[in-house]
C-alpha cells in the first residue's frame, strides 16, 4: 500500500511517499481502510518535532481520519467489517490502510461523507470542550472565536450558535469572515482591526465578551484579556503565531478573570468527558444542525503542499487528504 513515511523531522520536504506492507491488526486493534484524512496544525508541528509530545521516528502522520473497518484484531467487539468510522488519536492516517486501537474509533452518522467525517473529531470535540466543559458558557453570552474560518473556528462558530451563544468572529480577511457569517456569526472583525478591544466592547453593549477561544497567542493575547467582561474566561487552545504571550496573574484579580488551557489529547483520556462530548455532538451532526466544513482537498502525494497552505493561512475549513 502507499503511505507517507517520515524518517527525520522537518518541513513538508521530509514527507516521503512509499510502498509499504499493509499493517496487520494485533489484539485490541482495528485496521481501517482510509478514505479521508483531516490535517491539523498538530500534524504539521509533530513532523517538525515541535508538538506537545515527542515525535517517535519513523512515523506515518495522520491523527484524524475516516473510512471503513477493514479487519478486526483479536478481542475487538462492537465493530464489524465494512462499518464506517472516524478515528481520533491514532497515527498513520496518511496511508491507504491504518491500524489503530479500537478505542480510537468514533461512530459516524450516515449523513456525513468521508471528508466530513474526517473533518469532525478534532475540531468539534475541541470546540465542545472549550465552550462547555472548560468554558462554562451559557446561552445569551458572548464568545469571541479567533481564526473563525479555520477548521476549529468553523466548528466553534456552529457549536456556539447551536448552544444559543452570541458569536464575534475574528479572521485575517473579509473573505474568511464571510465564511463565519454564513455559519451564523453575529458580529465579525478582521483580526488586525486597530481598536479591536473597543469594537468588541461596543458590540457587547459595553460589557465585553464572556469567553475568548484563544488560538493565535503572541502579543494579541493581552487583547484577549482586555476584551473580557468581568468574570470572563479565556480558553487557551493554540498559539498559531508561535510567539510567546505574557500573563500577569495579578491582573486577573481585578476583574475575576480566568485563563484555562485546553489540550484535546488529555481530555479524551477522561472516558466520562469523552462520552459526554460524543453524546452531545452525535445528534447535532446526524440532524445536520452542525456540518463539518470541508476545506481544500489534496491527494496523498500533495500532503506537503497541504501543510504549507495550512501554515500559510491560505485555507478555510478542514484541510483534507484523500489517499
Ligand atoms: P485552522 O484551520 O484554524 O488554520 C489555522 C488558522 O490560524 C489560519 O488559517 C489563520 O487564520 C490562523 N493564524 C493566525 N496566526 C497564524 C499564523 N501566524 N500562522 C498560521 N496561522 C495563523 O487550523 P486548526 O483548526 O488545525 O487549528 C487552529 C488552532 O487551534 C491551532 O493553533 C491549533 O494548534 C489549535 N488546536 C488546538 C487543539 C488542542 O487540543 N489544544 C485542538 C485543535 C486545534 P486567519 O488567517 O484567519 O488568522
Amino acid at each position: 500500500m502507499r503511505a507517507l513515511v517520515v524518517e527525520q523531522l522537518g518541513g513538508p520536504e521530509v514527507l516521503q511517499l512509499r510502498d509499504v506492507p499493509v499493517p496487520q491488526p494485533g489484539a485490541g486493534q482495528v485496521r481501517v481502510k482510509v478514505e479521508a484524512v483531516g490535517i491539523n496544525f498538530a500534524d504539521v508541528l509533530a513532523v517538525r518535532g515541535e508538538y506537545l509530545t515527542r515525535t517517535r521516528l519513523p512515523m506515518t502522520p495522520g491523527m484524524e481520519f475516516a473510512g471503513s473497518v477493514d479487519a478486526l484484531g483479536e478481542g475487538v467487539m462492537g465493530f464489524s467489517v465494512g462499518q464506517r468510522v472516524a478515528v481520533l488519536g491514532g497515527v498513520g492516517g496518511l496511508a491507504e490502510f491504518a491500524v489503530v486501537p479500537a478505542g480510537a474509533l468514533l461512530p459516524v452518522p450516515e449523513s456525513l461523507s468521508a471528508p466530513e467525517a474526517a473533518a469532525f473529531p478534532v475540531s468539534y470535540l475541541t470546540a465542545f470542550f472549550a465552550l462547555s466543559t472548560l468554558g462554562y458558557s451559557r446561552a445569551g453570552e458572548w464568545v469571541v472565536v479567533q481564526a473563525a474560518a479555520g477548521a476549529l473556528g468553523t466548528a466553534s462558530v456552529q457549536l456556539a450558535k447551536s448552544m444559543g451563544l452570541n458569536v464575534i468572529a475574528l479572521a485575517s480577511s473579509d473573505e474568511k469572515l464571510q465564511v463565519a457569517r454564513d455559519l451564523g456569526a453575529d458580529v465579525t472583525f478582521t483580526s488586525d482591526t486597530a481598536d479591536l478591544v473597543d469594537r468588541v466592547r461596543e458590540a457587547t453593549g459595553g460589557r465585553g465578551a464572556n469567553l475568548v477561544l484563544e488560538v493565535v497567542g503572541g502579543k494579541g493575547f493581552q487583547g484577549s484579556l482586555d476584551m473580557l467582561a468581568p468574570r470572563g474566561r479565556v480558553i487557551v487552545i493554540g498559539a498559531a503565531s508561535r510567539e510567546p504571550s505574557t500573563l500577569r496573574p495579578v491582573e486577573l484579580m481585578k476583574r475575576n478573570l480566568t485563563v484555562t488551557g485546553l489540550w484535546l489529547t488529555s481530555l479524551m483520556q477522561d472516558p466520562e468527558a469523552a462520552r459526554e462530548a460524543v453524546a452531545f455532538l452525535t445528534p447535532l451532526l446526524a440532524s445536520g444542525q452542525v456540518r463539518p466544513q470541508v476545506g481544500p482537498t489534496y491527494a496523498l502525494a500533495e500532503t506537503g503542499q497541504a501543510f504549507e497552505d495550512l501554515l500559510g493561512r491560505r485555507t478555510t475549513g478542514k484541510v483534507i487528504i484523500e489517499p
